[in-house]
């Protein structure tokens, strides 16, 4: 589940002539070597045991994928899944049929008056699920509403706010001071459910899919596949693909196989990746198998059995083992580095051309929006601690080359005595516009308490001009 770094290094390692000759010497010196315990003990083998076990030499990096394991299972592990399709799809049959729980007890369904007007809510629902003592924090992000009422032009809106607005909550907490410890309520993956009763996207799938393919992972899945044949099956997965690639929509892309994995994970790999999109079943009850009279999770028609984990009946064994088997942690990979940094991009972007613009204008838009307001104060920080510090850096080299002039006139070589009035001030200077940690920089460089104080006493008045004075001395 975690990412295991791998240690290529005898992979990359080239030998060149040295290497060779090197290896030679130690090969002589473990033969000598040899003969001399064989000539003492008798023992001939010796030697080629003592070479074998130098080449062997066991530094312990080789346990760092284990203390990460161990790490990684200590804190567990969070996964936040988004549903979203028009109600009746079989959403939350198909979450309960994949972990097993039965998360919608308390659902209530209103009526259809109710739902003529309603618009797309955000419902969040949690579970923890425990797999030989690797814990799983999930967070379902269900979407009730979505397509349901009669004018359903942006029902996308809500959840696309929903999704920035994690992100956005994310980048406030990295720029915190308690960093350490954010709670990361990003949408790693977002089931999108089709139905199968049309004829390839419609424009509502169309439209979702334009507007939150770059800020979310989606995984389409074609729902209730056991009212479709496997013609029909085979047909609207093609006119599906082909849809999404006439629209230019970005689905999630599953990374292509490592040339190292092994021919089973490969094989998996590529059965998974041509079934996309996932033509899946869902059901809440056990039934009798029709094929081998086990009690199974499936649907029982008057004509017989369809098995939700048969994989002749459905995609869905594939889509449990893509979503928490194989897939989990490129999918949160992919909206850290590509989702959350394109947001993470756009987003200062976007402030930095704000604070070009006129002061004015910005001051009217930060005084709509308080948190608004503290939250760019965040970012504006740190262009405000670079001048700061760019000045620091400025007034010590000042200050340095001060002293050096003060002592080649025959002044005190270590700096200890009173600096002058204009390295004071430029002490001064760098005192009040660099904050406390540039006062003990500047302290230490100027030797002494006497230049910070004499500093502070004038920093008022004559900090502006300090460096003026100090400019020109210099
Ligand atoms: P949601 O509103 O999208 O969450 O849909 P539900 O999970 O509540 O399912 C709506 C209805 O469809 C229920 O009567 C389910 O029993 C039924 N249903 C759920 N999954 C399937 C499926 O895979 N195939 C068929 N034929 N019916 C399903």
């Amino acid at each position: 589940m975690t990412s295991i770094p791998r240690f290529n290094v005898s992979s990359r390692y080239t030998r060149t002539k040295e290497d060779s000759d090197d290896s030679r010497n130690i090969r002589d010196i473990n033969r000598a070597d040899s003969s001399r315990t064989a000539g003492s003990n008798g023992a001939a083998a010796s030697g080629d045991s003592t070479g074998s076990d130098n080449s062997r030499v066991q530094l312990g990096f080789a346990n760092l994928p284990d203390q990460m394991h161990r790490k990684a299972v200590k804190k567990g592990f969070n996964f936040t899944l988004m549903v979203v399709g028009e109600s009746g799809l079989g959403k939350s049959t198909l979450i309960n049929s994949l972990f097993q729980q039965d998360l919608y007890k308390d659902r209530e369904l209103g009526s259809v008056t109710e739902r003529i007007n309603k618009t797309t809510e955000i419902e969040k629902r949690y579970i923890e699920l425990d797999e030989k003592g690797v814990k799983l924090r999930l967070t379902v992000v269900d979407t009730p509403g979505f397509n349901d009422c009669i004018n359903c032009q942006e029902c996308w809106r809500p959840i696309e706010d929903y999704i920035d607005n994690t992100f956005e909550q994310y980048f406030k907490d990295e720029c915190g001071l308690n960093r350490k410890n954010i709670i990361d309520h990003r949408v790693h993956c977002c089931l999108y459910f089709i139905s199968p009763y049309g004829h390839g996207l419609r424009p509502i799938d169309v439209e979702f899919m334009r507007r939150l393919h770059g800020k979310v992972n989606i995984v389409p899945i074609i729902a209730k596949s056991d009212t479709l044949t496997s013609t029909e099956v085979r047909e609207l997965k093609e006119r599906v693909m082909g849809d999404l690639e006439r629209h230019k929509i970005q689905i999630y892309r599953m990374p292509e196989t490592d040339s190292d994995d092994d021919e089973e994970t490969r094989v998996q790999e590529s059965e998974i990746r041509a079934c996309i999109p996932f033509a899946a079943i869902g059901s809440n009850c056990v039934v009798e198998s029709g094929e081998t009279g086990r009690r199974v999770r499936g649907r029982q028609y008057p004509w017989g059995v369809v098995e939700v984990e048969n994989p002749r009946h459905c995609d869905f064994t594939k889509l449990r083992i893509f979503l928490l088997g194989t897939h989990m942690q490129d999918l949160k990979d992919i909206t850290k580095e590509v989702h959350y940094e394109n947001y993470r991009a756009k987003y200062i972007t976007e402030r930095m051309t704000k604070r070009k613009g006129p002061r004015e204008e910005m001051e009217t838009r930060k005084s709509k929006n308080t948190s608004d307001a503290q939250f760019e104060a965040l970012v504006d920080t740190e262009g405000l601690l670079k001048e700061k510090e760019d000045e620091i850096r400025r007034m010590q080299q000042l200050l340095q080359h001060l002293q050096s002039n003060k002592s080649s006139q025959g002044g005190s070589a270590d700096g200890s005595g009173p600096p002058t009035s204009s390295a004071a001030a430029a002490v001064t200077s760098a005192n009040s516009a660099g904050g406390a940690a540039a006062v003990s920089t500047t302290a230490t460089s100027s030797g002494g308490p006497t230049g910070n104080s004499s500093g502070g006493a004038a920093g008022t008045a004559v900090g502006g001009a300090g460096a003026t004075n100090g400019q020109e001395a210099a």
